[in-house]
């Protein structure tokens, strides 16, 4: 079965634009997955679905085949779903360990010390293999750097399936390879990866399925493998 599954949604905006109809998108345990479409296709309102920013008009979200209801990032990020947006949610006046922890639950009414936050943003950052300067102020890193951060910080929440919002938009070549080799490295670890895309060619490279979508409807997904072949 699938891990995330979008069944028949519809969204209708408040000022009468369709921007998705009908469209079905499975995700599947481990997988890296790709959305891609033109601009206006209806991407960011599906992913915007997934993480609980926008409500279906019509249609279901299922996890694990059971039928939930996303009404707010949170629901979102308490089920196991995360958020790379393509403009970093990150405070740049803030340290990256600030940044961490920012809007997390503290515990029994404390605060998260900046120590236990530094000490936390060690640890992802040796876990998953992303080097970040927890003492760093955001203001001062590369976009790079600033991704890997929003990267640290869903996985923090407990991020299961990681979605990236147009991820190489902002970034050189040479730090997309790096972002792909990280990518990989999160699979390997157990990880599922929404990446949405409007490059076709880009996303060839790293993802094992894609969703192409055109004017708000979703067409089936591909092996990744079977249209490399077909070239
Ligand atoms: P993409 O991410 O593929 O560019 P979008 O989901 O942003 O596509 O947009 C799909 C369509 O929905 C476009 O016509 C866009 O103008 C419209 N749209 C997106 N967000 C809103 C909104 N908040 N209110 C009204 N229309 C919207
Ligand atoms: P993106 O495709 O990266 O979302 P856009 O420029 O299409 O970038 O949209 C920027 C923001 O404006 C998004 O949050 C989108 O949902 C919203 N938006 C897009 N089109 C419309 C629209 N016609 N009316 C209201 N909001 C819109």
């Amino acid at each position: 079965g699938a891990l995330l599954e979008m069944r028949d949604v519809t969204k209708v905006y408040p000022n009468g634009v369709m921007a998705n109809y009908k469209v079905r998108f499975s995700l599947r345990e481990g997988e890296i997955h790709a959305i891609v479409g033109e601009n206006g296709a209806g991407k960011s309102t599906l992913m915007k679905m997934m993480f609980g920013m926008e409500e279906p008009s019509e249609g279901e979200i299922l996890l694990r085949g059971e039928k939930v209801k996303l009404a707010s990032p949170q629901d979102a990020i308490d089920r196991g779903i995360g958020m790379v947006h393509q403009h970093f949610m990150l405070v740049p006046s803030f340290t990256v360990a600030e940044n961490m922890v920012l809007g997390m639950e503290p515990k029994k009414g404390l605060g998260i010390h900046f120590a236990e936050a530094v000490r936390m943003t060690e640890e992802m950052s040796r876990k998953y293999n992303l080097a970040v300067d927890p003492k760093a102020k955001v203001e001062n890193l590369t976009v790079g750097m600033k991704q890997k951060v929003e990267i640290l910080k869903a996985l923090l929440r407990g991020a299961k399936i990681l979605i990236l919002d147009e991820p190489t938009a902002v970034l050189t070549p040479q730090e997309t390879e790096e972002l792909f080799r990280e990518l990989r490295l999160l699979k390997d670890q157990g990880h599922t990866i929404v990446f949405i895309s409007h490059k076709l060619k880009e996303v060839k490279a790293i993802c094992d399925r894609i969703t192409i979508m055109r004017a708000g409807r979703s067409e089936d997904a591909f092996r990744t493998a079977d249209v490399t072949e077909q070239e």
